[in-house]
């Protein structure tokens, strides 16, 4: 006999709900890392342009790139996408599943990407 679960009023709105809450908080910050859609200067530019585009490390617009890349503010934690792939791209960073845990990985212990990150000339304390 199959026995089928009785469905919930909230249908496909409630599965979301639930894989959404089941994603741990780096997790959520490789997607908005992925969709663009983050706590970060491009995003600002575009869609809040009452907050500071800028970085904490006094570039003026802070990219998807430059955090992943560039920012001497977490080069401390960089490694972590070097070991995924010395010369790692962003596409496979944000497109394979190996390069989203180490982007996962990246944003945890960084604390890229989270809201409450100084901007430039505050003073930055990382998440270990
Ligand atoms: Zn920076």
């Amino acid at each position: 006999m199959c026995i089928i679960p009785p469905r919930s009023p909230l249908g496909a709105a409630e599965t979301i709900l639930n894989v959404k809450s089941s994603l741990s908080a780096s997790q959520s910050h490789a997607s908005q890392c992925r969709t663009g859609h983050a706590f970060i200067g491009e995003y600002y530019a575009r869609f809040v342009p009452t907050e500071d585009p800028s970085c904490a490390c006094g570039i003026f617009a802070q990219t998807r790139e430059h955090v992943l890349r560039d920012c001497d503010y977490f080069e401390p934690h960089r490694h972590i996408l070097y070991d995924f792939e010395p010369q790692f791209s962003i596409s496979d960073l944000t497109g394979t599943a190996e390069g989203i845990t180490a982007l996962s990985e990246f944003l945890k212990v960084s604390g890229a990407y989270r809201k409450g990150v100084p901007r430039h000339g505050e003073d930055y304390l990382p998440v270990l």
